[in-house]
């Protein structure tokens, strides 16, 4: 596929509708994959944030980076994950680079198993706990075109409205 020039990407925000489909299977693993990923990367940490997914800058493909540490040694990159072996069980707050300030209550998985592919195209598989784990489950729903605001409890959406609207109504004036 073509991708777009990274220095002309962004991170998008809710509703675009980039964040809502199911992402396609990156199959090119060309030299333009690794300009993609080292801009999601920087786009990441100027945020700050600890994971940031293809769709989220606009690029609906099956990958994503994350950091839990924040630390530059720390980047990590999946290509093509899919998640296994989860156990566990905790609520926790989460945030999303494309919904500034919300914060939404995730139950998530507190162990993890992820078998996915690196820049190359290898195939390789890391089991993951706590705040990695739940990253992993962050950014592969972000990949099912799945939110944080998609099952909001009752309060969190009490909390989040006004949020969302002003979103909505940015969304709206910029496109
Ligand atoms: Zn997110």
């Amino acid at each position: 596929m073509n991708l777009p020039n990274p220095e002309q990407l962004g991170i998008v925000f809710y509703p675009d509708p980039v964040l809502q489909v199911k992402c396609a299977p990156v199959t090119d693993f060309s030299p333009s994959l690794a300009g993609l990923v080292l801009r999601m990367l920087e786009l990441m940490h100027n945020a700050p944030g600890v994971g940031l997914a293809a769709p989220q800058v606009g690029v609906a493909i099956r990958l994503f980076v994350c950091n839990p540490t924040g630390e530059p040694g720390d980047d990590l990159v999946y290509v093509n994950p899919v998640l296994s072996d989860l156990e566990g069980s905790e609520e926790a707050e989460e945030g999303c680079l494309s919904l500034p300030l919300v914060q939404s209550m995730m139950r998530r998985a507190t162990k993890a198993v992820i078998h996915a592919v690196d820049l190359q195209g290898q195939a390789f598989e890391e089991a993951g706990e706590d705040l990695l784990a739940r990253i992993w489950q962050h950014e592969t729903d972000h990949l099912d075109g799945k939110l944080i605001v998609d099952n909001m409890s009752t309060s969190d959406e009490i909390t989040n409205r006004r949020l969302l609207k002003k979103l909505r109504e940015d969304y709206a004036a910029s496109h």
